[in-house]
């Protein structure tokens, strides 16, 4: 694996953050590699390939059809360019400009969060635009109510840990209140590992990330009705081009689905209980850590290692901890979406035989070197912010 960093002359880094796009997503599985090697050669159809993704997609899913597009943001924005053109191929190639169309996307308030990019912005790419319903911590049916029109086009629902966790409305209330108005509900899955779960609930059209849990190519997995789904499909004439997914890309997720329902679940998650206890053990000595294990925020079946730092004993704080790991060799990524509240968490799931040990010896060294510091190792929380925006910044050096 660090041959193949070296080549590029990058340094090689160990996640145990999850599958952030920002770090390549996930470890794609052998027969991902293997489909997207044997079609880069080959000419394809691709309106056959996406036929067979249609099916394989629909098999996995429990839909009616299915689409392979170039990420699950991808398929967010063309999910809302199908809702407004529907089959008009003079709307799909106009789009940005929706005029004459029903344009407006409603999203509950705790659901306008940024993924890596702006839900919002998502959205708006298409040319809608976005009414955002309730409060940030709370919303009721009445908020969904009022926020519809017959301007609206679809409902997108976001189920990850980005957003709120409470106050707000379960998708069965959702569905149930735009489907009354007969408006569709577009579900970003991106993260979730349940492909059939939303589709039963009775979701119009679903997006997942074909690079997350899936270890498929960067791509996006678009489940749902099938006159929806072809609208979508339809995109690509339209603005889907700039958005395009390659004949890869839709190999290896077709490959993906298939190793997906031969993966040993069970193993894998006894496997990773099993590395989130050594790491527990490997922390027990040092004064001022505290772990425990956690679920996933949004019921994925994985735990993950929650570390909280207590600056004072432990002579670092959570955010130093975190990027001096970062910075060491080999780099250790923690997932670190909550450092200004004095913890980060381990995710176990995109680790490669061997690594978990790096971690646990990587934690051990640079817990001892902040103990051993004479002043202890205590940065302002908000110069890290800056930091980080002046390295972007200055790439690409
Ligand atoms: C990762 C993520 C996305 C974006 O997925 P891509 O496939 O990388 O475009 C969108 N929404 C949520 C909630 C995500 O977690």
């Amino acid at each position: 694996m660090d041959d193949r960093l070296e080549d590029f002359g990058l340094r090689p880094l160990v996640n145990v953050s999850g599958t952030m796009t920002g770090l390549g997503a996930s470890i794609a599985v052998p027969e991902v590699v293997r489909a997207a090697e044997a079609i880069l050669p080959c000419f394809v159809d691709i309106n056959d390939l996406q036929r067979k993704a249609s099916a394989a997609i629909a098999d996995a899913t429990g839909a009616e059809a299915g689409c392979v597009t170039a990420s699950c943001a991808a398929g967010i924005t063309l999910a809302v360019a199908a809702c407004m053109t529907g089959g008009d191929l003079a709307a799909i190639e106009r789009l940005p400009v929706t005029t004459g169309l029903r344009d407006e996307v409603v999203l509950l308030a705790g659901h306008a969060v940024n993924f890596g990019a702006p839900v919002e912005q998502t959205v708006r790419l298409s040319g809608a635009r976005v009414v955002l319903a309730g409060q940030v911590t709370s919303a009721q049916r009445y908020h969904l109510d009022g926020a519809i029109t017959e301007r609206t086009a679809a409902l997108l629902f976001v189920v990850s840990h980005h957003t709120v966790q409470y106050g707000l409305p379960a998708l069965e209330t959702v569905l149930d209140v735009a489907h009354a108005c007969g408006v569709p509900v577009i579900v970003d899955a991106a993260s979730e590992y349940d492909l059939r779960r939303f589709v039963a609930a009775g979701a119009d059209l679903v997006v997942y990330s074909g690079h997350k849990f899936l270890g498929g190519p960067t791509s996006g997995l678009v489940a749902g009705r099938r006159r929806l789904v072809r609208d979508l499909f339809l995109q690509n004439l339209g603005i889907g081009r700039g958005m395009k997914v390659g004949k890869e890309g839709i190999a290896g997720l077709i490959a993906a689905l298939r190793a997906w329902g031969l993966r040993d679940h069970a193993a894998i998650r006894a496997r990773e209980a099993d590395i989130l206890s050594s790491w527990q053990q490997a922390l027990a000595p040092f004064a001022g850590v505290q772990t425990c294990s956690e679920p996933d925020p949004t019921g994925n079946p994985l735990d993950r290692l929650k570390i909280s730092v207590q600056p004072a004993q432990a002579r670092i704080t959570a955010w130093d901890l975190a990027d001096a790991l970062a910075a060491g060799d080999p780099a250790v990524m923690v997932r670190d979406h909550e450092l200004e509240l004095g913890h980060f968490h381990l995710d176990p799931c995109n680790l490669h035989p061997g690594q978990a040990a790096i971690v646990a010896r990587r934690l051990a060294d640079e817990l001892r070197r902040a103990a051993a510091h004479p002043h202890g190792i205590f940065t302002p929380f908000a110069a890290r912010a800056d930091r980080r925006i002046a390295a972007l910044m200055r790439w690409p050096d």
